[in-house]
Order: structure tokens, then C-alpha cells, then sequence
């Protein structure tokens, strides 16, 4: 027998759930793209998402997913055969960092492994070592969503002006943009990226480049750019389909303008806490699972955990069982393990991710870790007593 008929939940680090009130926006007859309401509506949507980016700069829209807004981002600051240095915490900034290579960008990368977050005394370091200031761009992931790793920005921003170094820095916020606390003029990001389908609750196709007056001047100072990725005019339109270079993501636009009035009305700081708490009652679940079984979050610290994403380990095959049963057996979709294989288990199937970011409420949480409970009984997973009580328990303190 299933238990899987009933709503279905996809608890995977995006794309996210997403809210009713985006699905019905959306679903409508194509607006007029010449002149009319769509035109105000964008215009009046660009400074609320500057306000969860919490930035005054300037903001680029895409039509495309996450891959794409890295591609778009370093095309604007750098130019075939400059250096950029990446910050890997995890698979996705080895991504971008591939993504740079094939741009003909010389590409170093500070390999940091996968539980431990940004180290700015190894900026420091490489910074030290560019004596000719080649490096035009410093490329973090404020939240790895492979190993749900967050690492902190102001620091690197420190460093980078206690040696003068003139590089700027760009943060990939693809996972964390929404859930997690960020700011990205009072830390001092330059250059800052999101997509829709995560903590903005939008399905996957629209992406955002946020940028500040500092790396505008650095796209003026290059001489070619690609028309499609160009953020000049997409930032600074005179006409409306300069926005989107071509025909503007009607559906998206209303979903995204639906999703930005929640975020607001709930209040950045309460989506903050909101995510914070929910995180803690899986962290609090995992490690009473954990005190008896094989069961681990990826990250030790606490300061250093996501609250939009939990990578976890049990050890192989529970991970792809796991995720098998609540699937198949409850209608939860857990995330699979990215970029986490090794030698004993080249498949990664020892690992598994929830995500919890974006539209995502206290009953969901203790639903989906009711859900794994369940399969830990049901797959003889060895695991510690009362996980989802603990979890009940950090929701009942709030
Ligand atoms: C999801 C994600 C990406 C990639 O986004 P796609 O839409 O899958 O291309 C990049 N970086 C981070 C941190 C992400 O979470």
C-alpha cells in the first residue's frame, strides 16, 4: 500500500514550492507586451527586489536559470585571458568556476573542500600573492546548495580592502536569496546573483544580477560584451523590451511580482527568522537521530549551516533508499546528494539534501521530518529516539 496520494511535497533545494497565490497570477490570458499594465508593473517590481537583495545599486533580469546568471555575471567584469579567484565551498562553485574557463577567464581556484566554509586568511594569502593585481574578481557561494555550507562575506570584503586589493566581489546567493540573512551593500558585495526558482517561490526561467556602481565601471572599462548578457541595458532600459533583450517573461513577471509582495508583507527579518527556526528543528531532529545511527548533518558548525538547505549523510544505500521510500510511500521528494560521491561511494548514494527554502511553514517541516522518521523505521535505518520531537520542541519555543 502507498500513502503517497495526497498533496505531493518536493523538499529539494529548488526548484522550490511554490505558493497558490503564484500559481494562480500566472495563470492568465498573455498580457499586452506594448504598453499597459505589465510595463508599470516591472517597473514597480526592480526597487522591491533591490529590497530583499538589500542594495541601492542596480539590478539586471534574465531570462534563464542559474548556469545562465553565471555566465551573465562574468561576462560584465571580465574579459578572456583576466584572472578571477574562486572560493570553492562545494560543487556549485566549481560550477561557476567552470563556467569561467570556458569564458577563457584564467580561473584559481582556493579549493576548500566540503565542510568548511570561506577562509578569509586564504584570500588574504592569494590576494598577497597577485603582486601585478591581475585578479579582476573574487567569486563566492554564500550558501553551497551541494554541501549547505554558508559562508560569511563581510570577511572577504575586509580583507580585500585591508590589502587594497582592488578585485571585486561577487556572491552567488542562487540558494540563499530570501532565507538566509543577507546584505549585500552593508557586507559589500560588488556583484550579487539570484534565480526565481528558490527562496523567491517562482518556478525556475528568471534570474537576477544585482550590481553596484563599482563593477558598473568595470563592465564600461571592457571593450566587448556580449549583446545577451550586457547588463547595461537591461539595468537601465529605454525602451521596455531592453529589459529582457526580446520578449519579457510574461507569466514569470506576475508570479514574481505575487511572490515579492508576500516577501514584503511577512518582512525580510520575519522571513529571516522564519527559516532560522525551521532550519533549527532539523538540525534538532537530525542529531537526536544522529546519537544513535549513521545519521550526520554535512556541516558540524551551526554558524556555518545553511537555513535554506541540509546536506546530510547516512552512509550508502540508506541515502537513495530513503528518498526512494518517502517518495514513493508519502509523496515527499528529498534532494539527492551533489558532488558529495567518494571512493567508497561513487554513486553518492549514502547522502541526501532537504530543502527548506522559500514558501515553507512549520507544519511542512515537521511533516517532512515525520516523513523521514517513518523511513528510517520502515528501512531498519539504526537511528536515536524522539528526532521529531525535538523538532516539536523547537518550534513550540519558536
Ligand atoms: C541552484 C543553484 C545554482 C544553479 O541554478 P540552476 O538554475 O540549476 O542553473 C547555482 N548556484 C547555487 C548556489 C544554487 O543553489
Amino acid at each position: 500500500m502507498s500513502l503517497a496520494h495526497g498533496r505531493p511535497y518536493l523538499a529539494i533545494p529548488g526548484p522550490s514550492v511554490i505558493p497558490d497565490a503564484v500559481l494562480q497570477a500566472m495563470h492568465r490570458a498573455s498580457p499586452n507586451i506594448y504598453e499597459g499594465a505589465l510595463i508599470d508593473m516591472v517597473a514597480g517590481m526592480v526597487p522591491d527586489l533591490k529590497r530583499v537583495a538589500r542594495t541601492d545599486g542596480h539590478v539586471a533580469i534574465y531570462i534563464s536559470n542559474g548556469h545562465g546568471l553565471w555566465e551573465a555575471a562574468l561576462s560584465n567584469v571580465a574579459a578572456p585571458g583576466e584572472k578571477v579567484l574562486v572560493m570553492a565551498t562545494g560543487a556549485f562553485g566549481h560550477g561557476w568556476a567552470e563556467v569561467a574557463e570556458r569564458l577563457g577567464l584564467e580561473v584559481e581556484v582556493i579549493e576548500h573542500g566540503r565542510q568548511t566554509p570561506a577562509d578569509p586568511e586564504r584570500l588574504r594569502d592569494a590576494l598577497k600573492a597577485d603582486r601585478d593585481g591581475r585578479i579582476r574578481a573574487v567569486l563566492a557561494v554564500h550558501v553551497d546548495t551541494a554541501t549547505s555550507i554558508r559562508s560569511d562575506v563581510a570577511p572577504l570584503r575586509a580583507v580585500l580592502d585591508e590589502v587594497g586589493h582592488p578585485a571585486l566581489i561577487m556572491v552567488d546567493c542562487i540558494a540563499s536569496l530570501g532565507c538566509d540573512m543577507f546584505e549585500m551593500d552593508g557586507w559589500g558585495a560588488d556583484v550579487m546573483l539570484a534565480a526565481s526558482q528558490k527562496g523567491l517561490m517562482v518556478p525556475p526561467g528568471m534570474g537576477f544580477v544585482f550590481f553596484n556602481d563599482r563593477a558598473r565601471a568595470q563592465r564600461q572599462g571592457l571593450a566587448r560584451v556580449s549583446y545577451y548578457w550586457d547588463w547595461t541595458p537591461r539595468a537601465e532600459p529605454e525602451l521596455f523590451y531592453q529589459y529582457f533583450a526580446g520578449t519579457a517573461p510574461t507569466h514569470h513577471l506576475y508570479g514574481l511580482r505575487v511572490a515579492l509582495d508576500m516577501i514584503h508583507a511577512e518582512g525580510m527579518e520575519a522571513v529571516w527568522a522564519r527559516h532560522a527556526t525551521l532550519a533549527r528543528a532539523i538540525w534538532a531532529a537530525v542529531e537526536t537521530w544522529g546519537a544513535d545511527g549513521p545519521l550526520r548533518l554535512n556541516v558540524a558548525d551551526p554558524a556555518y549551516r545553511s537555513h535554506a538547505v541540509t546536506a546530510l549523510r547516512v552512509g550508502k544505500p540508506f541515502g537513495a533508499q530513503l528518498r526512494e521510500w518517502t517518495d514513493r510511500q508519502a509523496g515527499v521528494t528529498l534532494g539527492i546528494g551533489l558532488g558529495m560521491s567518494d571512493e567508497d561511494d561513487p554513486l553518492g548514494q549514502g547522502f541526501f539534501r532537504f530543502g527548506h527554502m522559500g514558501h515553507v511553514n512549520a507544519h511542512m517541516i515537521l511533516g517532512l521530518l515525520g516523513t523521514v522518521e517513518a523511513g528510517l523505521l520502515a528501512l531498519g535505518v539504526p537511528h536515536g529516539e524522539g528526532g521529531v520531537a525535538a523538532a516539536a520542541r523547537v518550534v513550540a519555543e519558536g
